[in-house]
């Protein structure tokens, strides 16, 4: 069982945000940013790369999940904004084997990315 699925279980605790039948959003416990939140599948997909057709919903729903929590933290405006990240394999800096999307708002992010 990987990390994440604990957090999902309740077996480790988590600042969780949002949770609906298909995913859940917490806070990381290592925040780069004012806001930085993990917006995740409760399927234990490994990593983007690894999803499949059949994943292609709950995909989207992870992206729309994103949007409708930036809604309840007043940051999905242009003035504000913020960034979807998805880290894949070792160069990606990827650490944890479940697919996640980083959520991360509240200051300005350079670009490129490191
Ligand atoms: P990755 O590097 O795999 O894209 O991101 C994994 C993220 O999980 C990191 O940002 C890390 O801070 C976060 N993380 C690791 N362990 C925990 C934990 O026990 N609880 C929470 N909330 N976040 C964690």
């Amino acid at each position: 069982m990987t990390l994440f699925e604990k957090i999902i279980a309740r077996e480790i605790p988590a600042d969780i945000v949002h949770e609906d039948e298909l995913s859940l959003v917490f806070r990381d416990i290592n925040p780069q940013a004012p806001i930085h939140l993990l917006i995740i599948p409760k399927k234990p997909i490994p990593r983007i790369g690894e999803a499949g057709s059949e994943d292609q919903s709950l995909l989207g729903h992870l992206l729309l999940v994103a949007g409708k929590v930036a809604d309840q933290l007043g940051i999905n405006s242009t003035d504000k904004g913020f960034r979807l990240i998805i880290n894949n394999g070792a160069n990606g800096g990827e650490a944890v084997p479940h697919l996640h999307i980083h959520l991360l708002a509240d200051r300005p992010l350079n670009w490129p990315p490191g």
